[in-house]
């Protein structure tokens, strides 16, 4: 009788994790869905539908050692002491909280200041603590360190290999100070060997040491350097970054850094010099996270510099197979998982709708068209210039507007001021969300930056000072 009770259960068991959607991210899903604004309940929006959206680490290393105009971070967070304990405590509270709130899977940032003045060990065991609640984590840096952190960060004491796989975004652009061996560039251009041998540097871990990489590249744009983008774009494309991302700069953070009239730049400029440098067009309408003031995305396949996206906005049967394949299996995740699990997930979604085989397979006939053909891709493959590529602009919004749009929605509130009345909307639409467990609160990044950023590092100043009294 006891055996027929633990066999029953280890079936049970094993029914509920090769279910294609995870029950607890279907459950985050729909109270993601729900709790969205109508604006952006719109055929293409992910958030709800595939994905809870990006999270990120707030608090856990505050300090940076290059400086930019702007900086996203307060005016205090230079004061506050890296502490790897401190880290790990935070990190390890941060994402325990999103686990039970946002499900088993999500992707996590695992940003403050500079990833790499943490010691490589404790900066591994952050990883490993994200990966634990089902976090997929990436590192942020300005991208201004060495091949032996990289691989104190990779290899164990004993040169074992502590991770199959690491995703990293490096900063890039002509607004940083005090990059070594080019501390004041003059022009985007002059960063292209930087960026190139960031790059290089996890080629090399891979033909090593067997460790796969996902790269991101970002740069704030200013009016400054948003002609520059296009050249930024065209250079980046043909290192080996997966994505592009651009943010254009908010009146967020330290406001001695606050130097132009950031305000001169649109989403819309930026995503034209992307695809002046990408030289064609980006179709974007396909798929949205959040709110499309805040953000534009597009994924698809580059074969020898052509770029075909996933979804074309203009295929009906493209948002056809979309609506279709979101209806019937969005909140499947595909990493942080056995390949057993992953099989058998994959078998399960196609036995219960078989019909999906044969659209994904049309999906990929017309991806392969737009690349220009099977033999394009070829030699595209056989040139190694084929590769998965995805564009990003995220738009963050001046503290200005965000402090009294947060005060407001907390107050449940409507402000009659269009401006703060937009920033309330586009909040309420957030795709890029921080953690507090003190709270029970999950915050958009750009109220983390505008308004909770500047009392945390006061506080932190306390608990980490840089000097540490010894009597
Ligand atoms: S962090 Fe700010 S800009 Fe980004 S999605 Fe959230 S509200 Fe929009």
């Amino acid at each position: 009788m006891e055996a027929a009770i633990v066999i029953t259960d280890l079936l049970r068991d094993l029914e509920r994790r090769t279910r294609p959607v995870h029950p607890e991210s279907r459950a985050a899903m729909d109270a993601r869905w729900a709790g969205l604004p109508d604006h952006v309940k719109t055929p293409n929006q992910l958030l709800g539908r595939s994905a809870v959206g990006c999270e990120g680490t707030h608090g856990v290393f505050p300090k940076c050692n290059l400086t930019c105009t702007p900086c996203y971070h307060s005016a205090e967070a230079n004061q506050v002491r890296v502490d790897g304990g401190h880290t790990l405590r935070e990190v390890e509270r941060q994402m325990q909280y999103l686990r039970s709130v946002r499900g088993p899977r999500a992707h996590a940032q695992l940003i403050g200041g500079e990833v790499s003045l943490l010691d490589p060990d404790d900066h591994a065991a952050a990883l490993a603590v994200m990966r634990a609640n089902g976090r997929e984590p990436m590192s942020m840096t300005h991208g201004d360190f060495d091949y032996a952190y990289l691989l104190a960060l990779v290899l164990d004491a004993k040169g074992e290999r502590r991770f199959d796989r690491v995703s990293f975004a490096a900063h890039f652009d002509s607004l940083m100070r005090g990059r070594r061996g080019a501390v004041r560039p003059r022009s985007e251009a002059e960063l292209d060997p930087f960026r190139s041998k960031f790059a290089r540097m996890f080629a090399d871990l891979q033909q090593e040491h067997g460790v796969r990489s996902y790269l991101a590249h970002n740069m704030t744009v200013t009016p400054s350097n948003l002609e520059e983008v296009a050249g930024v774009t065209r250079s980046v494309l043909s290192m080996p970054y997966n994505m592009l991302s651009f943010q254009p700069a908010a009146f967020i953070g330290d406001n001695r850094r606050w130097k132009e009239d950031f305000a001169e730049v649109r989403i819309d400029d930026v995503w034209e010099q992307i695809e002046k440098g990408a030289g064609q067009e980006l179709p974007w309408r396909g798929t949205q996270f959040g709110d499309p003031r805040c953000n534009r995305y597009t994924t698809g396949l580059s074969a020898a510099g052509t770029f075909a996206v996933a979804i074309d906005p203009a295929i009906p049967a493209d948002t056809a197979a979309r609506d279709r394949l979101l209806k019937h299996h969005g909140g499947m995740f595909f990493g942080g998982q056995t390949r057993f699990v992953l099989a058998a997930r994959i078998l399960r979604a196609a036995a219960r709708y078989p019909g999906d085989v044969a659209v994904l397979l049309k999906m990929g006939q017309r991806i392969i068209a737009r690349a220009g053909g099977a033999r394009a891709l070829w030699h595209a493959w056989r040139g190694k210039t084929l590769a998965v590529k995805t564009f990003v602009v995220h738009n963050f919004m001046d503290a200005s507007v965000v402090a009294p749009a947060w005060a407001l929605i907390e107050q449940g509130q409507i402000s009659d001021d269009p401006a703060v009345r937009e920033a309330q909307e586009r909040l309420g639409a957030c795709m890029y969300t921080m953690s507090h467990p003190e709270t029970g609160q999950l915050v958009p990044a750009c109220t983390q930056h505008s308004v909770l950023d500047s009392t945390e590092n006061k506080q932190l100043l306390k608990l980490l000072p840089l000097r540490v009294k010894t009597n």
